[in-house]
């Protein structure tokens, strides 16, 4: 009734739904510039049906092409099979063991090439919880879209006739900004959890509104989560957080009542509020970033999102007596452990992390050789982006940013100066640490190490972005 009502008023074309039959839209209808779609996609559908075959762009790149949003890679769908395809191309390689599909490369351009695939029979190999593991058989077309996740991913777009097929009455929903599980929500969210991380990040991403009958049961399914293979999630979360929309997605979650026991990663990052800044702002960083075009390394986002965890047990050990160097040491071994286990982080990530948290005590040691020894760090820009970072959030002095911003901009001498400067001002407290440490007392450095850190303690003041959808 509602959805003819719309569909009444946004003009869609009333059809009686029948889900093998399509509705077709021309161009006139839909709209679609065709400036912005990739002409190695084209190349792509074309070939393939050039040789009998069907063939169509699907997925994200069909929903961002009618959204009017330039698509960042394009899938095609085809009732080609993966040796078929492969034949076709010059460099297509098949990937996959279970469910084969076939990248065709063009340069750089990847274009993603998937066999229809079969509906979900109730025999499908399944988890205790419900979770579909086999299910790789090929279909019909009509199969292969109720398979697809929401009624906006899945229309299909011919570039030769320029039509677009919706089965699932997509078009209605991206004229009216919804996002729509095709199916029954609750039965698609236990086939596959991810799916509720999907939800949120094309909610926020696209800033769609989640329809109700779609949102109802997450919260209550959201600790399926837990079964899914850790790489998986690592994958999902890394789309999620470089979506461009880190901190909109993050808010979305809260908002969704998915902040607990999603992922401990979430607990950790939102529960925080010593973090809750810092958090904020690297994520405000990485959107930036994102929409800019520049690259993000999953290293520095996660060394971020973990990095308050990482101070409160670095405070502990050396509060237990361990000493500051080894104690950073322990508390990222803790982290990351904890977090290893829900997510697959993987080891260039970790060891990224491990190097951008272990700089940081370096660069307050603004004496001697040791700064000049940090300027010769490989990663010693990420560390520097990650030291401001803290500054910003109030964790540390903004002097000492301003401190290696200026060292890192200064020649010889200029340097030379910034370091005699530093000793000067720090007059007397200088001198007693410079006494203490003469005293060759490892005790009495760790002392100093604990008092720098717990000087952040001012880090709450957050801007209270991440909870504001609360
Ligand atoms: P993005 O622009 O972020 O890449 P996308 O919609 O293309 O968005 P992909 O993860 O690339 O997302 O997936 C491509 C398509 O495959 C989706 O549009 C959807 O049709 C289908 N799909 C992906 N993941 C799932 C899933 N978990 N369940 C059902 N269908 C899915
Ligand atoms: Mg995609």
């Amino acid at each position: 009734m509602i959805k003819k009502f719309i569909r009444r008023i946004l003009g869609v074309k009333n059809k009686v739904i029948d889900p093998t039959q399509p509705v077709v839209f021309d161009v006139k209808e839909h709209g679609i510039d065709p400036k912005l779609v990739s002409p190695n996609a084209v190349r792509v559908t074309q070939t393939l049906q050039e040789a009998g075959f069907k063939a169509f762009l699907v997925g994200g790149a069909v929903r961002d092409l009618l959204l009017g949003v330039k698509p960042k890679d394009f899938d095609v769908a085809t009732n080609a099979t993966p040796d078929q395809v492969k034949r076709l191309f010059r460099r297509a390689f098949i990937i996959g063991r279970r469910f084969q599909i076939v990248h065709v490369m063009f340069g750089q351009e990847l274009i993603e090439v998937t066999t229809f695939r079969g509906t979900t029979m109730e025999s499908a190999s399944k988890d205790e919880h419900g979770r579909v593991l086999r299910d790789n058989t090929f279909g019909e077309q009509h199969e292969d879209a109720v398979r697809r996740d929401f009624t906006i991913n899945a229309m299909y777009y011919d570039p030769a006739s320029q039509s677009v097929l919706d089965y699932h009455e997509g078009m209605v929903d991206i004229r009216s900004k919804t996002l729509r599980m095709i199916g029954v929500p609750e039965a698609r969210f236990r086939e596959d959890p991810v799916r509720m991380l999907r939800v949120v990040r094309f909610a926020a991403k696209l800033g769609f509104t989640i329809d109700p009958d779609t949102s109802a049961p997450m919260a209550v399914m959201a600790p399926l989560i837990n079964n899914v293979p850790a790489a998986r999630l690592y994958d999902e979360m890394l789309k999620l957080l470089m979506s461009g929309h880190a901190l909109a997605c993050l808010k979305q979650l809260r908002k969704e009542g998915l902040h607990h026991g999603l992922l401990p990663l979430l607990d950790v990052v939102l529960e925080q509020p010593m973090g809750k800044k810092f958090v904020t702002l690297a994520l405000n960083n990485t959107d930036t970033r994102v929409r800019q075009g520049k690259p993000v390394s999953p290293g520095f986002l996660f060394a971020a999102l973990l990095w308050h965890q990482v101070l409160e047990k670095w405070q502990a050990y050396q509060a237990a007596g361990e000493y500051p160097i080894p104690a950073l040491h322990q508390a990222a071994d803790d982290v990351l452990e904890s977090q290893g286990e829900k997510l697959a982080l993987q080891r260039k990530t970790t060891s990224d992390m491990r190097d951008l948290w272990a700089m940081q005590p370096r660069f307050e040691r603004r004496i001697g050789k040791s700064p000049y020894k940090l300027l010769e760090h490989p990663r010693l820009r990420a560390g520097y982006d990650f030291l401001l970072l803290r500054c910003e959030s109030g964790e540390l002095d903004a002097d000492l940013g301003q401190w290696w911003t200026d060292f890192m901009e200064a020649d010889g001498s200029g340097r030379e100066t910034l370091l005699q400067q530093k000793s000067r001002a720090e007059g007397e407290t200088g001198a007693a640490k410079k006494r203490r440490r003469r005293g060759g007392s490892k005790r009495s450095k760790a002392a100093e190490g604990g008092a720098n850190l717990s000087s952040g303690a001012s880090a709450d003041g957050g801007n209270g972005d991440i909870s504001g959808g609360a």
